[in-house]
């Protein structure tokens, strides 16, 4: 396929760290656009720098999906339609775990549009497995030396266990 009819997605997020949640919501993705695009945010303006630098992520990231050369990740500032027309992406992918991520994801659904009319989101399910994990709550275990080990891949459990001493695996 050229790359003028291939499909792209862009996967924004902050990714802090990638758990096994995102990366259903990737492959899942791969079943119907031609590459996705991970782009992990930041604020240069943000006091708090989040668990793991930009660049930690970033590698984690690629290391998620080292088997997957359809997968590109990069990040971003700014506005997220912006990225997304550099990067020739029309498509934003979002997972969607319970009902209260519904209301801020349709809201930034409808303000990308107003932003630029000719991107759509699309909203993905993941494995109920994951339907109730967050990055932000394996944080938390992990800093509390609990056991993640089901919701991260071994390369993140590595670096949370690096960042945290060495939690129950
Ligand atoms: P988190 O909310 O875990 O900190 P991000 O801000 O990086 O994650 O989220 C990026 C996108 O991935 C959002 O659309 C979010 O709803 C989605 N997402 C995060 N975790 C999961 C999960 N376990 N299942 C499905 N989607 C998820």
């Amino acid at each position: 396929m050229s790359a003028q009819t291939e499909r792209t997605a862009i996967y924004p997020g902050s990714f802090d760290p990638i758990t096994k949640g995102h990366e259903d919501i990737v492959r899942r993705a791969l079943g119907f656009v031609d590459r996705v695009r991970v782009a992990v945010a930041h604020r240069r303006t943000q006091k708090k720098d989040g668990l793991f630098p930009i660049a930690k992520r970033i590698e984690l990231i690629r290391q998620s999906f080292a088997d997957e050369p359809r997968v590109s990740v990069g990040e971003f500032e700014g506005l997220l339609v912006d990225f997304a027309q550099r990067s020739g992406a029309r498509l934003i992918i979002r997972g969607l775990r319970a009902v209260s991520d519904f209301e801020y994801e349709f809201q930034m659904a409808l303000m990308n549009r107003q932003l630029w009319p000719e991107v759509e989101t699309v909203f993905l399910a993941p494995d109920a497995r994951y339907s109730f994990l967050s990055a932000s709550l394996v944080r938390e275990i992990a800093s509390l030396r609990g056991d993640v080990s089901d919701f991260v891949s071994p390369h993140v459990l590595d670096a949370l266990n690096e960042r945290f001493g060495a939690a129950a695996t």
